[in-house]
């Protein structure tokens, strides 16, 4: 039997695209290697955030003190079973939002690895043993991307963890390198530092979140340091060996200085690369770019018009909503001829560390880049009344707007929930609002939100004399 669209992979981009596939009413089989639910659920967003979340009650116990009269404390952390708990909660998640509503939609999930063959056609080898020949009118590759590690003298001799294989860790280390000082890598080293392992963090350039408005990698580099990490910015891992049960690696900074140092684990968190390995991409006229993205069109169709890519695997931000945005529009242009493509112009981001760091829009850097002659505010927290009650004021708000019409280019924002603030910002940006406009709207007293407002509204008074409940 032929089907409408036969997909390699089961992550969010895949069930996106079978979901919409199957609510126009066209057959779909699924081919996956691994566990249901690839990436995000298993592996990516859900363990990680269930894990930062415990690390940061444990943290908000720790410094519950900085409230007058309130005392609290955490004993160490039974990580096995925090762990167990972990898994439970994936396994819920994956039943629920992903084998469940595949049962319920009405497609196959065949267990096995699939390869492109000539037709095309994809050949099976079945997990269970055999193999197993798949048609179909359109083809989706779905296969996300896998941790990549750069070459480092004697890695592979000493052995590394991954955000993976940490996040499955049963118990914890006494001490952990961690390189990388990106999302992955902030995250995975604020969550062990704040559960107990004295963390640091090595980062090639020249400050974390280097994609990031240098003003908010500063604050934050300033954060993690207060709460006890290292951190080691325009330094790279050279090479690592093992000594005494513990890794002794060698930093080395941009002027060629070396330093030692030692932990019991190495956590490499230095990027995703594409999974097109072993696809016979090569049969079907498929091509595969200079990072390893399968190529693609705007409406991402590849080179062989039967053929799709979708999520990480096109090279495109690797996000879930990215991914599963992606999904839905194969099926439209797929099988409606929707033409559709995506604009990532307003995609948010956000670093899931306490406090979050969250961006829409463009940097001032990158909107001077693009032309704008521009005009960028900051204002730190200590203004926001919401910080202000928390009596956290770590964190600062910066818009970068087009000068003289104030049109609102990128907000970026650190700050206890800062995820949320920069939802409201996307709003603004898609609307093409101003900051004098941003700076009129109701919002509502005492929400982290209003630190949006309230950088707005620098940008034509000076807040330090607002009175604290004005308008
Ligand atoms: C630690 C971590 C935290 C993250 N946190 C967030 C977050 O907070 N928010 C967010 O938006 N994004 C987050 N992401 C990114 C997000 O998880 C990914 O962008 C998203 O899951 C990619 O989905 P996908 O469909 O492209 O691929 P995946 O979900 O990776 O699915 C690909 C699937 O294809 C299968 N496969 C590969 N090759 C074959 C083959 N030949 N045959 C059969 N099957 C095959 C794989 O086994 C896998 O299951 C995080 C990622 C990581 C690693």
């Amino acid at each position: 039997m032929a089907f409408d669209l036969a997909i390699i992979g089961s992550g969010g981009s895949a069930f996106a695209a079978a979901i919409a596939a199957r609510r126009s009413g066209r057959s779909v089989v699924m081919v996956e290697r691994g566990i249901v639910g690839g990436t995000c659920v298993n592996t990516g967003c859900v363990p990680s955030k269930a894990l930062l979340a415990a690390a940061e009650a444990r943290q908000v116990a720790l410094s519950a003190d900085r409230f007058p009269g309130v005392r609290a404390g955490a004993e160490e952390v039974a990580f096995a079973e925090l762990i167990a708990g972990k898994a439970d909660l994936v396994a819920g998640m994956r039943q629920e939002k992903y084998t469940g509503l595949a049962a319920e939609y009405g497609w196959e999930i065949v267990a096995g690895q699939a390869r492109f063959g000539e037709g095309p056609v994809l050949e099976v080898a079945l997990a269970g043993g055999g193999a197993r020949r798949i048609e179909a009118e359109h083809y989706l590759i779905a296969t996300g991307s896998a941790p990549w590690t750069p070459p480092v003298d004697g890695l592979a001799e000493v052995g590394h963890l991954t955000s993976t294989t940490a996040m499955e860790l049963q118990a914890l280390p006494g001490s952990m390198l961690v390189v990388g000082g990106n999302y992955v890598g902030l995250e995975q080293a604020q969550l062990f530092a704040r559960l107990g392992v004295r963390v640091e963090v090595v980062e090639m350039r020249d400050r974390l979140a280097p994609t990031e408005e240098p003003e908010l990698s500063a604050a934050l580099a300033e954060i993690l340091l207060d709460e006890g990490m290292g951190v080691h910015t325009g330094t790279v891992l050279s090479q690592v060996r093992r000594e005494g049960g513990q890794v002794v690696a060698e930093l080395r900074d941009a002027e060629g200085c070396t330093r030692w140092l030692r932990a019991d684990e190495v956590l490499m968190a230095t990027g995703r690369k594409p999974v097109t390995g072993g696809l016979g991409l090569d049969a079907v006229g498929v091509r595969v770019g200079e990072r390893g993205e399968i190529v693609v069109d705007e409406r991402l169709r590849t080179d062989n018009p039967r053929i799709w890519a979708a999520g990480d695997v096109t090279g495109h931000p690797q996000f879930v909503y990215v991914a599963g945005a992606h999904g839905a529009v194969v099926v439209d242009n797929a099988f409606h001829h929707a033409e559709r493509g995506l604009d990532y112009h307003h995609l948010p981001r956000v670093t899931f560390t306490g406090p979050q760091v969250a961006a829409a829009g463009l940097t001032e850097a990158g909107a001077t880049a693009r032309g704008y002659d521009c005009e960028c505010r900051v204002l730190p927290l200590e203004h926001v009344p919401r910080a202000l009650v928390n009596r956290d004021t770590r964190g600062l708000v910066k818009l970068v707007a087009e000068r003289g019409t104030g049109r609102l280019l990128g907000a970026h924002v650190l700050a206890d929930g800062a995820g949320e603030v920069i939802a409201t910002a996307v709003y603004a940006l898609h609307n093409r609002m101003s900051v004098y406009e941003m700076g009129e709207l109701w919002c509502p007293y005492l929400t982290m939100a209003e630190a949006l407002k309230l950088a707005a509204q620098t940008f034509t008074r000076d807040i330090t004399k607002l009175s604290c409940c004005a308008a």
